[in-house]
């Protein structure tokens, strides 16, 4: 079945120039889609579209064959989980930024999901564990830390959608290795959408769609891509 299927979808920010022209392609659910293309050509559009953080201008977008304007709220929020680019931490702790829409969750899982994204060392190294606080006035998170903590707040709301903006700033090899980690274990049972700027999740991909100029321009598998005509 397809989860998401862009339908010659338009967009233009409010006042602004068109950005997206006629965009189409499907996302097969339980697959990853990574979505490539330099930097202004539309993806964190497309991203913010699903989520109907944003209203298509033309065409149609629908997931589980439903238009996302026809879909109240709190079920896209059950059915999709974000994971922005610079995903953000709360004042406060790793618990309370964990707990965000999962208030249920036991400590075990907590820890878990925290080993799961290689993050399970910040409740380990200090005497507060879970309860230690994160961001302005406790500890200092990458980029990258920011982002798999983002990734593990979305597992335990337990989303089948995932939309991902991976980090651009560069991540060295450990922090590399740890949100392949991250996006593997979201990407079991579940339907991705990744904004790639890494060349493993374009690698890993099911179907790269390469956007240019709010265009799509190629989409197939990485074997289909890179054959050279
Ligand atoms: P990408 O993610 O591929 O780098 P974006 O989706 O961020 O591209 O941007 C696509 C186009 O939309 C660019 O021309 C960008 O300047 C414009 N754009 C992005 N966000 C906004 C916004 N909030 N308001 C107006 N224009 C925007
Ligand atoms: P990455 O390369 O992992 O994407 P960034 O470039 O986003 O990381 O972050 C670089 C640096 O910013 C971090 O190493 C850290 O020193 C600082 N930083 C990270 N998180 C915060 C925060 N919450 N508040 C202030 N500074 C931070």
């Amino acid at each position: 079945p397809v989860a998401i299927e862009f339908d010659r979808v338009g967009f233009g920010y409010p006042g602004g120039p068109p950005v997206l022209h006629e965009v189409t392609f499907t996302v097969a659910a339980g697959t990853r889609t990574a979505l490539v293309g330099p930097s202004g050509a539309g993806k964190s559009t497309l991203l913010a579209l699903v989520e109907r953080f944003y209203e298509v201008t033309s065409g149609s977008l629908r997931l589980d064959g439903v238009d996302v304007r026809d879909l109240p709220r709190d079920v896209l929020r059950a059915r999709l989980g974000y994971v922005e680019q610079e995903a953000p931490v709360l004042a406060g702790t790793l618990r309370e930024n964990l707990l965000i829409g999962a208030p249920d969750t036991t400590q075990e899982r907590l820890r878990g999901v925290l080993d799961e994204v290689n993050l399970g060392h910040l409740a380990r190294r200090t005497p507060e564990g879970l309860d230690v606080q994160v961001g302005e006035g406790g500890v200092l998170l990458s980029g990258g830390e920011r982002q798999r903590l983002a990734i593990a707040r979305a597992l335990l709301a337990g989303p089948p959608v995932l939309l991902l903006d991976e980090p651009t700033s560069n991540l060295d090899a450990r922090n590399e290795a740890a949100l392949r980690r991250a996006i593997d274990a979201v990407a079991v049972r579940r339907t991705l959408l990744i904004v790639a700027h890494r060349l493993a999740t374009v690698v890993d991909a099911d179907q790269i769609v390469v956007v240019d100029g709010g265009r799509v321009v190629a989409t197939g598998t990485h074997d289909e891509l890179t054959v050279v005509s």
